[in-house]
Parts: structure tokens; sequence; C-alpha cells
């Protein structure tokens, strides 16, 4: 079983079938599931067991049953965008400039008291298990991504959720909008809204279920009905395709640029933050071109396009 279940893709998604979505909900494992939480181990101060398992009943509950109108669901939706446009100095540009953890805290709350009633937040304090938010910089194709560890002996979990700010801030310098989900955004913090969903329902499945896919009917049947997502992924623009965009460059285009007081010329291998630039050189690594290379990692601003 994965302890961390990276996804989102640059790739389109397909749309999730009907078939996908009919598919009742596995009660066999929801009772498997309650059953399992009234034994959470005997650690020093481990909640009630009647407690936990009031606690985790209502959060199935919720996840296996609830259905919003669109409507509705519509009217949660913009009354979390206007709390987190009031409550975060940050967050109050539709495109924002700075994303910090304490408003990552602030939006999951949101969700989850508009969404769930605060289901996740009351069966995280019955398992007395540990949540923390982090802005990724490393993440540069994924989203977000929710990550579980559990205590081997009193199965008390540790979560973290990941969100990759650098993509939606991309994305929205080059695009006017994008599909998040399945869902039109039309902003940066209609996209970081999305994102976060989902990401809490990866945490609500290894809450209740211990794993989690986003490529499973029960995944595809919750987000659905809480938050109307029509896909997993998202369209989000990748560092390669920004670079694209912004910077008309492309894995295998020949380019120069400034070093040490000379001009290089060599290709482009791969596009993160910065482009690595590989130069012919007899002192560098031999690759299966037969042929030697000295890798450079040099920042797209300073890549001139080689022509032909
Ligand atoms: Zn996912």
């Amino acid at each position: 079983m994965p302890s961390s279940i990276p996804h989102g893709s640059r790739l389109a998604p397909a749309p999730w079938t009907t078939a996908d979505l009919a598919k009742p909900p596995p009660y066999e494992l929801i009772w498997e599931a309650v059953l399992a939480q009234r034994c959470p181990g005997q650690a020093k101060g481990s909640p009630k067991p009647h407690d936990l398992t009031t606690v985790t009943a209502k959060l199935i509950q919720v996840l296996t049953s609830r259905r919003f109108s669109e409507a509705d669901r519509q009217g949660r939706f913009h009354q979390v965008l206007s709390e987190l446009q009031e409550a975060t100095p940050n967050l109050r540009e539709p495109n924002f400039k700075r994303l910090a953890e304490p408003e990552l805290e602030f939006l999951y709350r949101a969700i989850d008291r508009h969404f769930l009633d605060s289901t996740i937040a009351k069966a995280i304090a019955a398992g007395q298990h540990s949540l923390s938010f982090r802005i990724s910089r490393r993440m540069t194709s994924t989203g977000g991504c929710t990550t579980s560890r559990f205590h081997p002996k009193h199965g008390q979990g540790t979560f973290q959720i990941a969100i990759a700010a650098q993509l939606l801030a991309q994305t929205w310098a080059n695009r006017e909008q994008a599909t998040v989900c399945g869902v039109t955004c039309h902003d940066m913090r209609e996209g970081l809204c999305r994102i976060m969903e989902h990401e809490l329902l990866h945490l609500c499945e290894m809450l209740v279920w211990k794993d989690s896919s986003c490529a499973q009917s029960r995944f595809k049947s919750m987000a659905q009905r809480l938050f109307g997502h029509r896909a997993s992924k998202h369209h989000l623009l990748t560092n390669r395709e920004a670079a694209a965009l912004q910077h008309n460059l492309r894995p295998g285009d020949r380019v120069c640029f400034p070093f040490e007081g000379q001009q290089l010329l060599g290709t482009i291998n791969r596009i993160h933050k910065r482009a690595t630039v590989l130069v012919p050189d007899t002192r560098g690594q031999a690759y299966s071109d037969g042929s030697r290379y000295l890798k450079y990692y040099v920042p797209l601003r300073n890549l001139v396009k080689w022509p032909g």
C-alpha cells in the first residue's frame, strides 16, 4: 500500500463515465472500516472507541450518501471563496501572489465546514491524528499530493497535504481559465479550491479506509456528488508547457547561453524550473548517442534559441 499518492497530470483526462458514478457505495467496506476503528490500539489517552466509531460512521455516511444539487453546491463553493477572500490577506486577489500554509488550513476548514459538516476535523480529533499543510516548490506536474503514515501500534495517522502553488501561478500567467478536476476555474483561487477539495477526499479515504485512489469508482462518486468534479486530473501548465509558451523553448531545441564570459551552445534535455542543457565536451559524461556532454542548469531567461 503506497504511503504517498501523487496524482494530477498535464495529460488530458478522460471524463468520468456514468458507469464510474453509478456503482453503489461499497457498504461492506464501510462497516469493515467502522469495526476496524473500534480497536485503535492501547495508546495512552486513546479516544473512547464509542466516540471514534460514532465520528467515523458520520464521516462515512456523509462521504457515501451526501449529494448536493448543482445550485446548492455552487452556493457552498462561493461561500468558501468569499470566506477565503475576507479572512486571508494573501488570497484577497483572485490571482494571488503569495500563498502560505495557514491559508491552506483555513481553506481546508472552510470546505470541511460547508460541505462535510466538519466531519474531517472531528475524525482527526477523535482518532488523535495529525494533519499539516505544505506549499510544495518541487512538485512540477501534480497540483496536490496527500501523504499518510500510520503508527504501527496505535494506528494514529500523520497526514500532510502539499499544494503546488507554482503550477497555479504559471497557468494563470498564461491563460484566463483552466480546467481542474473537470471543472472550469476562472482564477487561481478557484483552482486552489478545486485542488484542495480533491486532496481532502484523498484524506477522507485514508482516514476511513487507510488507502486512497482517485482512479477508483468510490472516489469518483464522492467527488462528483459532493463537489461536482468530473475528472481527477488538471489542465494546469507544467514548467515545460509554460516555458514553451513564454520562451518558445522545448526539449530538443538548440540554444546558446552565457557561462563564465563565453557563449556555450547546447541542446535542451529537460525543462523544470531551469533547463538542463547538454553541451558537447570531451570532459563530460558519455551518452547513448556516443558523444560526451557536460550538463548545465540554466535559467530559461538566459537561453537564446539557436537558429535551425
Ligand atoms: Zn488524486
